[in-house]
């Protein structure tokens, strides 16, 4: 029998892709170091979920499971902003009601996904299984079992390493291939995970269709709505200094900052000082590296080869992307690995790394900008210009609703156009009296 194609790690990316590849008829071996997170219960401030968006939405749809994920989800229609004094603003996502981002329990995606790819025979999930090396030239993999201390290697028709940012498939081909280059980006801030329960016999608490923020300036609190009317908030915050996670060190200083800062959110807060103390605080990172793959023997998907910083809520999406257009190189050159790598590493580098910049240009935006009236002004102009004219999309509706838009052409054209706008803005104080036909036309030759 043909050996299988070897999958590192069962994590969003990895799971996904198995089912493409059962669905091309493709025998697949998944090695995952965790145990089976269907058999366990989730650790606290582990919670995360997640905006899914049209790219991955089209991803999970080309192998017909877009509606079964979906109906976990929670719409979202636009960004809920909290002021200091608890004043609300809504500012939509989209040009209308049918452009909307939907949150979802990132570790519900994962084992949903894993069940889907168990559905076929054609694909076996090992858990508790750690990479540990890998041999390209064989298309061999060394993994060592967590329970039994055992090792063993396992060979396959060629390799993918779905293992997350801190891919042990990356850092193989790093010690291993001449020149390889990797690099992470590494942010002042980190984030912890606090969290709103449902509203006292069931229902939300806060808004349920938008995701809340409560922009800070150098910091600030999310919150996205959960299927059971609980929602996960994330702190994005310093690391180190007087105002950061190190600094906030006990009860008293937790309390009277929040309370500061985010008075509107501290009654539903209800285990605050317990969450902020005892959660963990995760790093958050731009990885960029080359190559993507080795030869015919090895390739990289999802933060394996290009982990983001959250804020353009496009990991995920950005992920199930790289298996959607895998799968497209497979359809043109079969199991030819060699030919199929190359194309796939042509057509994703450059847009693995422009989400990575795009992502971190949105934590700027949306920590500094999304309350500041120059950015509204811009928000309103794009509104009308979306509106009018169904070719014209904003930065935003670029990277969010247009698949069809690769990233990199969205963030060229996304960054001119806000560019000019902003710029526009700047100098008007009202921009009601705009006339679009004209700025249109002026956006057409920038
Ligand atoms: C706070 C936060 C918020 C986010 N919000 C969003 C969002 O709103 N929208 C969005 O699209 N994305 C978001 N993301 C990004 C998203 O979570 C990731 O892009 C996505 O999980 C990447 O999927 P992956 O399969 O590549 O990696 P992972 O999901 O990390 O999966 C990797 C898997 O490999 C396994 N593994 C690791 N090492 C080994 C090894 N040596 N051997 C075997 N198995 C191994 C891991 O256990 C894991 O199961 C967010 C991320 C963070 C941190």
């Amino acid at each position: 029998m043909d050996k299988p194609i070897i999958i590192v790690g069962a994590g969003l990316a990895g799971a996904l892709m198995a089912t493409y590849f059962a669905k091309r008829g493709l025998r697949v071996d998944i090695y995952e170091s965790r145990a089976d997170m269907r058999k366990e219960e989730m650790s606290a401030g582990r919670s995360i979920n997640l905006a899914l968006s049209d790219r991955g939405l089209k991803a999970l749809g080309e192998v017909g499971i877009d509606g079964e994920i979906l109906r976990e989800a929670v719409p979202m229609k636009g960004r809920m902003l909290h002021s200091k004094n608890g004043e609300l603003k809504m500012a939509p996502y989209g040009k209308d009601d049918s452009e909307y981002i939907n949150s979802i329990s990132r570790g519900g995606l994962n084992m949903i996904l894993m069940t889907i790819a168990q559905h076929s025979e054609k694909v076996n999930i090992y858990f508790n299984e750690e990479c540990i090396d890998v041999d390209f030239e064989e298309g061999a993999v060394t993994v060592k079992n967590s329970t039994t201390g055992l090792t063993k290697t396992v060979y396959g028709s060629t390799i993918i390493g779905a293992d997350g940012a801190n891919s042990m498939v990356r850092r193989t081909m790093q010690s291993k291939m001449e020149g390889y280059k990797a690099n992470v980006d590494w942010l002042e801030h980190g984030y912890k995970e606090l969290s709103i329960p449902p509203a006292e016999g069931g229902g939300f608490r806060i808004a349920k269709n938008v995701l809340h923020i409560w922009p800070r300036g150098t910091y600030m609190l999310i919150a996205l709505p959960n299927f059971d009317g609980s929602f996960t908030c994330t702190l994005f915050f310093p690391l180190e200094g007087e105002i950061s996670f190190e600094g906030l060190d006990t009860k008293e200083k937790v309390r009277s900052f929040f309370e500061e800062q985010f008075a509107d959110a501290v009654p539903h807060l209800v285990n605050l000082e317990d969450e902020f103390l005892n959660n963990p605080v995760g790093k958050l990172g731009t990885l960029k590296c080359f190559p993507w793959v080795h030869s015919s023997k090895a390739a990289l998907i999802g933060d394996a080869a290009h982990a983001v910083v959250p804020f353009y809520g496009q990991g995920m999406n950005a992920s199930f992307e790289d298996c959607s257009v895998l799968d497209q190189c497979i359809a043109k050159h079969g199991t030819d690995w060699a030919a199929v790598y190359a194309e796939y590493e042509q057509l994703r580098k450059e847009n693995g790394d422009a989400i990575g910049d795009l992502a971190v240009e949105n934590f700027y935006e949306m920590r500094d900008h999304v309350a500041d009236p120059i950015f509204r002004r811009k928000r309103e102009l794009e509104h009308k210009l979306e509106n009018a004219y169904e070719d014209y999309h904003s930065k935003y509706s670029l990277v969010t609703f247009h698949p069809e838009i690769p990233y990199s052409v969205a963030k060229e054209k996304g960054n001119k156009q806000d560019k000019y706008l902003m710029d526009l803005c700047e100098k008007l104080e009202d921009v009601s009296g705009v006339d679009i036909a004209e700025l249109y036309e002026q956006l057409q030759n920038i």
